[in-house]
């Protein structure tokens, strides 16, 4: 799990643009006209209820039009806000998706996902409460994946994410010109089908890789209180893949299995930082989990077998060697360092490619990286010297 870096004027532009689109005329004219269909719900409750319940509709209603630029801008915890007023006063609207309001979502979504497969999806539709109908055509995700004058692609487009922030296991360019449209799919961080009313928020919508955002976590009840939230924060040092080497303590490690990727040899997995944040380790145990990272990351034992070479191989020693020959070549010898390793290993640059955060922790540990990643520590110790 990688934090999305974007600088923040950029990603203040791109904001700018979200709310610009999604103007106060447009959103206010939406409420006016799908409030009218939500109102078709009020027959069906009990007729003691009615009246209680259409104020209550009401108040529903004036309380997004009040919070509407919060819920298109605003950042993650002023969306927990809005959340956790909506399910203090109002949880007793039908406003999710008919499978989050039956007890038994499982065997829900697996009925929808066979409907789907059969084609039935009118009849899907007309499940739906008509509030949760009016609000899906108010913040109307469909159409913002379609062309338009700001779209699903203009907004992936301007991130510029390189590599999925939850598994940093999949490249997500996205790219536009007259012959290739492609982009990154947009995860809801916060479901849409429980929470309708954000599912064209700027912040609830992480570009990622297909595998995390409909396979892993798909409608997983996610929330900036249980999980970490890409714009957030990464794993940083905090969360560090760890080699663990099977049955050679005292003894010297056998590198011929090792490069095998003998799988008796080693296993991969996660250490927590000394004194890092508690509650920040917990989120990260269930983004771990969610998405099955030590699972997923199993299949690299390849690639961790060649970093584990390369930290014998490639010592100082080599590496300055290497930077006195080719003084033309390389301009320091960080720049080896990252040839050698075949990564950006920088926590800045950790989006560019994939794997970086692997490559960084398992070279720390092993010792590779540490010019490259404690410049300032090695330039004082060659001062003392
Ligand atoms: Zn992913």
């Amino acid at each position: 799990m990688i934090r999305i870096g974007i600088e923040q004027a950029k990603l203040d532009q791109l904001v700018s643009r979200h709310k610009a689109y999604f103007s106060k005329n447009l959103m206010n004219k939406r409420l006016e006209v799908h409030f009218k269909t939500a109102e078709l719900d009020i027959p069906t409750f009990p007729s003691t209820k009615q009246d209680y319940m259409s104020k209550k509709y009401i108040r529903f209603f004036s309380y997004l039009r009040l919070k509407m630029d919060d819920i298109l801008a605003g950042e993650p915890k002023k969306l927990q806000d809005i959340i956790d007023h909506i399910e203090t006063n109002y949880r007793d609207l039908p406003f999710r998706s008919f499978s989050e309001i039956d007890g038994n979502v499982k065997k829900k979504a697996e009925k929808e996902k066979q409907a789907d497969e059969n084609k039935e999806d009118e009849g899907k539709e007309t499940k739906q409460s008509n509030l949760f109908r009016s609000l899906t055509k108010i913040f109307n995700y469909t159409t913002f994946t379609k062309s338009g004058v700001w779209c699903a692609y203009d907004l992936a487009l301007g991130l510029r994410l390189s590599i999925c922030p939850y598994c940093n296991r999949q490249y997500i360019h996205s790219h536009q010109d007259e012959t290739l449209k492609i982009r990154a799919t947009l995860d809801h961080f916060y479901d849409k089908g429980t929470y309708p009313f954000l599912a064209l928020s700027f912040y609830n919508l992480i570009p990622s890789c297909y595998f995390c955002n409909s396979i892993l976590k798909h409608k997983k009840a996610f929330s900036i209180n249980t999980h970490l939230h890409p714009y957030l924060h990464g794993f940083e040092d905090d969360i560090q893949f760890y080699v663990k080497f099977r049955g050679q303590q005292g003894a010297k490690l056998d590198y011929t299995s090792i490069l095998r990727a003998d799988p008796e040899t080693f296993s991969l997995g996660f250490r927590f930082r000394k004194g890092s944040d508690l509650t920040i380790k917990k989120k990260a145990g269930h983004n771990i989990h969610d998405f099955k990272l030590k699972e997923l990351y199993k299949v690299h034992k390849d690639y961790i077998s060649e970093i584990i070479h390369k930290s014998v191989v490639y010592n100082d020693d080599f590496i300055q060697g290497l930077f006195r020959s080719h003084p033309r070549l390389f301009t320091s010898e960080e720049e080896i360092s990252r040839m050698v390793l075949g990564n950006y290993i920088q926590p800045q640059s950790q989006d560019r490619r994939v794997l970086s955060k692997l490559t960084r922790d398992v070279a720390i540990q092993l010792g590779l990286a540490q010019k490259l990643v404690f410049p300032n520590y090695y330039k004082v110790l060659r001062r003392r010297k």
